[in-house]
Protein backbone atom coordinates (compact mmCIF):
# COMPACT_ATOMS: atom_id res chain seq x y z
CA UNK A 1 0.00 0.00 0.00
CA UNK A 2 1.17 3.31 -1.21
CA UNK A 3 -0.89 5.13 1.92
CA UNK A 4 -0.35 4.58 5.79
CA UNK A 5 -1.38 5.59 8.52
CA UNK A 6 -1.18 8.92 9.37
CA UNK A 7 -0.01 9.83 6.09
CA UNK A 8 -1.96 13.74 5.20
CA UNK A 9 -3.98 13.21 2.20
CA UNK A 10 -6.94 14.71 0.07
CA UNK A 11 -9.72 13.34 -1.50
CA UNK A 12 -10.07 13.56 -5.59
CA UNK A 13 -13.00 12.05 -6.19
CA UNK A 14 -16.87 11.38 -4.67
CA UNK A 15 -19.09 13.64 -2.24
CA UNK A 16 -15.91 14.96 -0.16
CA UNK A 17 -13.88 15.67 -3.37
CA UNK A 18 -11.14 18.25 -1.84
CA UNK A 19 -11.22 17.45 1.67
CA UNK A 20 -8.21 17.06 3.70
CA UNK A 21 -7.41 14.74 6.60
CA UNK A 22 -5.68 12.07 8.23
CA UNK A 23 -5.13 8.32 7.45
CA UNK A 24 -6.58 6.66 10.48
CA UNK A 25 -7.03 3.13 9.03
CA UNK A 26 -5.79 1.15 6.61
CA UNK A 27 -7.47 -1.87 5.06
CA UNK A 28 -4.65 -3.14 2.61
CA UNK A 29 -6.69 -6.24 1.56
CA UNK A 30 -9.46 -4.13 0.31
CA UNK A 31 -7.86 -0.97 -0.67
CA UNK A 32 -9.56 1.33 1.43
CA UNK A 33 -8.59 3.69 3.70
CA UNK A 34 -10.50 5.59 6.75
CA UNK A 35 -9.73 8.74 6.95
CA UNK A 36 -10.37 11.71 9.80
CA UNK A 37 -13.55 13.54 9.07
CA UNK A 38 -14.01 12.60 5.91
CA UNK A 39 -16.73 10.09 4.64
CA UNK A 40 -18.93 9.96 8.01
CA UNK A 41 -22.15 8.35 7.93
CA UNK A 42 -24.64 9.20 10.36
CA UNK A 43 -25.83 6.00 12.34
CA UNK A 44 -28.97 5.80 14.69
CA UNK A 45 -28.76 3.32 17.50
CA UNK A 46 -31.54 2.52 19.13
CA UNK A 47 -32.74 2.63 22.96
CA UNK A 48 -32.11 -0.99 24.48
CA UNK A 49 -33.76 -0.02 27.70
CA UNK A 50 -37.04 1.05 27.59
CA UNK A 51 -36.92 4.90 28.86
CA UNK A 52 -33.69 5.62 27.41
CA UNK A 53 -33.19 7.59 24.28
CA UNK A 54 -32.35 6.62 21.11
CA UNK A 55 -28.73 7.38 19.84
CA UNK A 56 -27.18 9.08 16.78
CA UNK A 57 -23.38 8.71 16.20
CA UNK A 58 -20.85 9.51 13.20
CA UNK A 59 -19.43 6.55 11.89
CA UNK A 60 -16.33 6.64 9.82
CA UNK A 61 -16.63 4.73 6.20
CA UNK A 62 -13.49 3.49 4.45
CA UNK A 63 -13.15 5.07 1.25
CA UNK A 64 -11.16 3.41 -2.16
CA UNK A 65 -8.00 4.60 -2.15
CA UNK A 66 -7.79 5.17 -5.63
CA UNK A 67 -10.08 8.30 -4.59
CA UNK A 68 -7.46 10.28 -2.98
CA UNK A 69 -3.96 11.48 -3.40
CA UNK A 70 -0.83 11.89 -0.79
CA UNK A 71 -0.17 15.54 0.41
CA UNK A 72 3.64 15.30 0.65
CA UNK A 73 4.66 16.69 4.01
CA UNK A 74 7.92 18.28 2.65
CA UNK A 75 6.41 19.99 -0.39
CA UNK A 76 2.85 20.61 1.09
CA UNK A 77 1.52 19.50 -2.20
CA UNK A 78 -0.99 17.04 -3.52
CA UNK A 79 1.68 14.39 -4.90
CA UNK A 80 2.05 10.53 -5.77
CA UNK A 81 3.94 8.16 -3.94
CA UNK A 82 7.42 6.57 -5.82
CA UNK A 83 9.41 4.31 -4.31
CA UNK A 84 13.47 4.43 -3.46
CA UNK A 85 15.11 0.92 -2.95
CA UNK A 86 18.64 1.74 -1.03
CA UNK A 87 21.56 -0.24 -1.50
CA UNK A 88 20.71 -2.10 1.82
CA UNK A 89 17.23 -3.09 0.28
CA UNK A 90 15.31 -0.61 2.64
CA UNK A 91 12.22 0.82 0.52
CA UNK A 92 11.59 4.52 1.11
CA UNK A 93 8.73 6.27 -0.16
CA UNK A 94 9.58 9.57 -1.92
CA UNK A 95 7.43 12.24 -2.92
CA UNK A 96 7.24 12.25 -6.92
CA UNK A 97 6.94 16.15 -6.99
CA UNK A 98 10.09 17.05 -4.59
CA UNK A 99 11.56 13.52 -4.26
CA UNK A 100 11.85 13.70 -0.82
CA UNK A 101 11.26 10.68 1.87
CA UNK A 102 8.40 10.62 3.06
CA UNK A 103 8.53 7.74 5.28
CA UNK A 104 6.86 8.33 8.46
CA UNK A 105 9.86 8.32 10.79
CA UNK A 106 9.20 6.52 14.45
CA UNK A 107 11.56 7.73 16.59
CA UNK A 108 11.95 4.78 19.41
ZN1 LIG B 1 6.99 16.63 -1.86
Amino acid sequence: MKIKTNDKVIVTAGKDKGKKGKVIKVISEKNRVVVEGVNFIKKHIKAKRQGEKGQKITVPVSINISNISLICPKCNKQTKVGYLVLENGEKHRICKKCKQDIAIQVKK
